[in-house]
Formats: structure tokens, C-alpha cells, sequence
């Protein structure tokens, strides 16, 4: 079905009118329609009051839930709205939305709707919604809190607000390209693994037991949400060990440390606990072993990964890191019979598998490690992806742009031929991706939240009914020991 963008107003028509394509949306205007709500998809775009201080007359509204009376109206694909207005340099405030019969000039009316949470109110979008999940609002603020309609200046901000819808036009015309029937294939599994579950605890109790501030060197691990919300609860990031005050408690991130790292924590009189994952430092010790042999070791991994850094450390005289097959083809080493590599525990197995053919062709005496260093949950969410991809036309990847593993998740969709992108949560996913996908597969990376998913897979039902399918029948039971730091009275 066609979606339908309701402007209430004249002035709003007018703002809109020329700049959407009318193919592919109607734009109608309802005046403060009443009756039998619409049939969806329906976007309300209009202007607004806002409600609480921070939100400026020209700023604009996403309403992430619609309000009127007892009735509560959803509307969850608001963030990806947000996200595409905040692309486009626009200032966007995400929450809900009051809808009441009449103009508020009443300052104390205003603060007792702000008192129920709605950040703005108009007269119309409740009504005119059509209240089947595919709901959207887009409001521009005319009047605020400390500059109320019909107060001096009102015209001009009249024209920032009509500006501000102007400006959405793009992005309401994205919304109507991406609205329609979806299923959402869900790789299984995906999201947290032990070592990262691990890592986060570690913080968590170091907050409870030693109290804030608890200094964490580096990403506790690769995600800006679980450092955002570790850093609300007291945890403070720092790039080095020096800059943590003498005695203080300092974590170790799950992407392990050089000994130097140690040793400099040590000197400070520092309480160090290592949040190490047993998997990471598993590599670090067949370093040490090759290298106490007179091995040089080729370390197979991304030169500038945190993981890669802390691992060379162990030996950094014997230790030769190796990209790729290119850079395999090429490497020099000084005794070919005194050889052996390792590998960061996050690659793309494929590419991990081709760079040791070339190393074991030019070195037939080459040791490697008893077990395969990349892990089991990296191996398990590319396998899980990779099943995904190929039934799906995109694949949506969750997790930060320095995740090692997320980006491996893309590339693994890539080399099946499915488009993929890595996000790090629903707000960032481009309305454009969405238009004419009718198959998205959807994952995240090891250190991305659960949450995140459920949040994205929430917002694509926003844009017209959706069907979710698991796909993946790996379970994973692994669990790691705590250190004593964090668990001993
Ligand atoms: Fe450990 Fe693998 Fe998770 Fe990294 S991705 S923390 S190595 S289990």
C-alpha cells in the first residue's frame, strides 16, 4: 500500500508538497482530522510545542510513541528516522508526543504534560495515525517552554520550524521508499560471547566492590554502547597506565596487554585486574613457548588491533605479524627451521586458512598452535552468518567499527555476494538500504548487546509487518572463571 504523509496544516502542505515525490507518497492535507483511523503506512509531519527545556524552536520531533488521553500509540521505527535527520545536520529529539484538543498556552499546562514524560505536544498526530504498528511522527518546533506562541518573535520562529520540515522532506521521502512487508532472518548465534560477558562482569564487580572511580585501560571491550554504559556507572577509559592515579584499581581490557603494560601498571602501585579473555591469553602463551625456543613467530593478525599490539609484546624481538596471504608471500624470516605462527583469535577463517597455506608452502617447517587460535564464538557467528546471507538480500551487521569480529561478519556476507553494513545500533541504518529489501538478515558482532538487536528488529517492524525467522541451531555453552579479585571476600 501507499504510505500517506498527513500535514494538518496549510502552511506545513506547503512545506512538503514540492519536495516529495508524490509516486511514491501522498501527501495530504487533513486539517485536525477526526474519525476512523488511517489506513498505514502513515507519517504525521507537522510543527509542534515543545515541552521541556533543550529542544529549540527549528529543532525537530521524532515521537517514538504518540499520546492522547489513556490511548498510547507506538511508533518504532523512530530512531531509524531520527538517525537518517541527524545524517542530514538536523537537530533531532527522540520520546513522546502529547495530543490534546486545543492550543496550550497555559505555561503550567505545558509543564504538567512535561511532568508525564512527553518532550512535545500538537493537536492532531494521534488522530490521524493509523495505529497498525507502521505509524511515523516528524514534528518541527515552533514555540518552547520560554518562548510560547503568540510571544514576541513568533513569525520567525515560524519559519525555522516550516525550514526544519523542508529539510526532512529527504528523509520522509526515504521513509516511504523503505515502508513495506519484511522477514527478518536472525543468525544464531550472534552477539555476546563469553569472553566479552566475562570482561563486562569484571568491570561491573570491580564497580560494586571497590566503588567509582575503576579505571579501564582501552575499551573494556570493542563497543561504544557497553563503554558508554559502563562509563555512566563509574568506569573511567584511559589510553595508558601512566594516567592512572598511584593505587587506584585499573582493568585490563579483553583484548589483553604487553607485559610492558604490566610492568608499568605495577611500578604505579596500581591494583590490576586482568579482564584478559582465557582465549586471548591462550595465544599470548604459545608466543612465549615458540619464542623461548628461538622461534620467530609469525603472528598472523591485523598490525594495528589492540589484540595483534598486545600479543607482539610478548616477544616483540621474535615476533612478525602477517596480515594477509600477500604479505605471507613475502615475509622474511631469519631461520625457516625455527618457525612457527599464531593467530589473532578474531579473523576471517577463510582468509586466516589461505594466509597458513602460503606460510606452510614457502615453510614446510613451520609449527603452528595445537588448537585453531580464532575462537569458537568468531568461527560460530561466521558460520551462523554466512547461512544468513545467503538466503537474505541485505545483511545489517551490529557492532562498532573497530569490532575485529563485526567487521569479519561483513566481509564473510561480502564474499557470498550479499550486500552488508555494519551499524552500531538501529539509528544508524540507512532508509535507502531498506527500499526494496523484503529479506533483511540481521547479527552482531561478539562484543555487540543483545539489546541492540531486539531494538533494530523492533524498528524494521515499524516499517510494515514483519516476519522472524531464527536461523542457526549452534548452542554455546561456554563460560569462563572470574579472577579472585572480583570474587574472593
Ligand atoms: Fe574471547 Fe573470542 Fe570473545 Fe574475543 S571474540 S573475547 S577471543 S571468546
Amino acid at each position: 500500500m501507499r504510505p500517506t504523509v498527513c500535514v494538518p496544516l496549510r502552511s506545513e502542505w506547503l512545506a512538503l508538497r514540492d519536495r516529495i515525490d508524490p509516486e511514491l507518497v501522498e501527501v495530504v492535507r487533513t486539517g485536525r482530522a477526526t474519525g476512523e483511523p488511517r489506513p498505514g503506512p502513515v507519517l504525521v509531519a507537522g510543527v509542534a510545542g515543545a515541552l521541556v527545556s533543550g529542544i529549540e524552536p527549528g529543532d525537530l520531533v521524532v515521537a517514538n510513541e504518540v499520546r492522547r488521553g489513556d490511548t498510547v500509540v507506538t511508533c518504532p521505527v523512530a530512531p531509524l528516522l531520527a538517525g537518517a535527520l541527524r545524517r542530514r545536520g538536523l537537530r533531532v529529539h527522540l520520546g513522546p508526543v502529547v495530543t490534546v484538543d486545543h492550543v496550550v498556552h497555559d505555561p503550567a499546562e505545558r509543564e504538567s504534560l512535561a511532568a508525564t514524560g512527553a518532550i512535545a505536544v500538537d493537536t492532531e498526530s494521534a488522530l490521524l495515525l493509523s495505529r497498525d504498528g507502521s505509524d511515523a511522527v516528524v514534528r518541527a518546533v515552533v514555540d518552547a517552554p520560554d518562548r510560547l506562541l503568540l510571544r514576541p518573535g513568533m513569525p520567525l520562529r515560524g519559519v525555522k520550524a516550516l525550514a526544519a520540515l523542508r529539510a526532512a522532506a529527504p528523509v520522509i521521502e526515504q521513509w516511504a521508499g523503505a515502508v513495506g512487508e519484511r522477514v527478518i532472518l536472525l543468525a544464531g548465534p550472534r552477539s555476546f560471547c563469553a569472553g566479552v560477558e566475562r570482561a563486562i562482569e569484571i568491570v561491573e564487580r570491580a564497580l560494586d566492590r571497590f566503588g567509582a572511580p575503576v579505571y579501564v585501560r582501552r575499551q573494556i571491550v570493542h563497543n561504544r554502547h557497553v563503554v558508554a554504559d559502563l562509563q555512566a556507572r563509574g568506569a573511567v577509559f584511559v589510553e595508558e597506565a601512566e594516567e592512572v592515579p598511584e593505587g587506584s584499581v585499573l582493568v585490563l581490557a579483553a583484548h589483553g596487554v604487553a607485559p610492558a603494560v604490566r610492568r608499568t601498571a605495577e611500578q604505579r602501585g596500581l591494583q590490576v585486574i586482568d579482564a584478559t579473555c582465557p582465549l586471548v591469553s591462550k595465544v599470548h602463551q604459545e608466543v612465549r613457548r615458540f619464542a623461548a625456543r628461538d622461534s620467530t613467530v609469525l603472528l598472523i593478525g591485523h598490525h594495528d588491533h589492540e589484540e595483534v599490539v598486545g600479543t607482539r609484546g610478548e616477544a616483540p624481538d621474535r615476533v612478525l605479524v602477517v596480515a594477509d596471504a600477500r604479505e605471507a608471500e613475502t615475509v622474511e624470516v631469519p631461520d625457516p627451521q625455527r618457525l612457527a605462527y599464531a593467530m589473532q583469535t578474531t579473523l576471517a577463517q577463510d582468509e586466516a586458512a589461505e594466509t597458513v597455506q602460503v606460510l606452510r608452502r614457502r615453510f614446510p617447517a613451520i609449527e603452528g598452535p595445537h588448537s585453531d587460535d580464532i575462537c569458537y564464538a568468531t568461527t560460530n557467528r561466521q558460520h551462523a552468518v554466512s547461512r544468513v546471507a545467503r538466503e537474505a538480500d541485505l545483511v545489517i551487521v551490529i557492532g562498532s567499527q573497530n569490532s575485529s569480529n563485526s567487521l569479519r561478519l561483513v566481509e564473510v556476507c561480502e564474499t557470498l555476494g550479499t550486500p552488508a553494513r555494519l551499524v552500531d545500533d538501529a539509528s544508524d541504518v540507512d532508509l535507502d538500504l531498506l527500499a526494496g529489501v523484503r529479506r533483511v538478515g540481521i547479527t552482531a558482532g561478539a562484543s555487540a548487546p543483545p539489546v541492540l538487536v531486539e531494538a533494530l528488529v523492533a524498528a524494521l517492524s515499524g516499517l510494515g509487518r514483519t516476519v522472524v525467522c531464527e536461523l542457526g541451531d549452534t548452542t554455546e555453552d561456554v563460560a569462563f572463571l572470574l579472577p579472585k579479585e572480583v570474587t574472593t571476600a
